[in-house]
């Protein structure tokens, strides 16, 4: 049986965030503030995982590239753009936990 916990995350409570390979778990962690260099993102998302050389499949010069690079710009510019405005954003996070038996 599965226990479902949610809670919301505004975008100011995001410091940073985290791209981690798929196959061997190498994580880089991007602090918020460095989220509108855009050409960072990009090397960061496309590039192979330096420990493991495992591509990360995304393509320069691809949607998805665009999508990913303008994804974590906006993260990092949105708690900028609703400061002292009347409108609250928060991303409501699931947390499953297992219970035992
Ligand atoms: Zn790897």
């Amino acid at each position: 049986m599965t226990q479902e916990r949610g809670f919301f995350v505004s975008p100011a409570d995001v410091s940073a965030i985290r791209l981690r390979c798929a196959t061997c778990g190498a994580a880089t962690t991007i602090p918020i503030q460095k989220l509108s260099d855009e050409r960072r993102i990009g090397l960061d998302v496309s590039r192979a995982c330096p420990y493991c050389g495992i591509p990360s499949g995304i393509n320069a010069d691809t949607r998805e590239f665009a999508e990913l690079t303008d994804f974590s710009v906006l993260l990092g510019k949105i708690g900028e753009t609703l400061e002292g405005r009347n409108l609250e954003l928060s991303f409501q996070v699931e947390c499953g936990e297992r219970e035992a038996g």
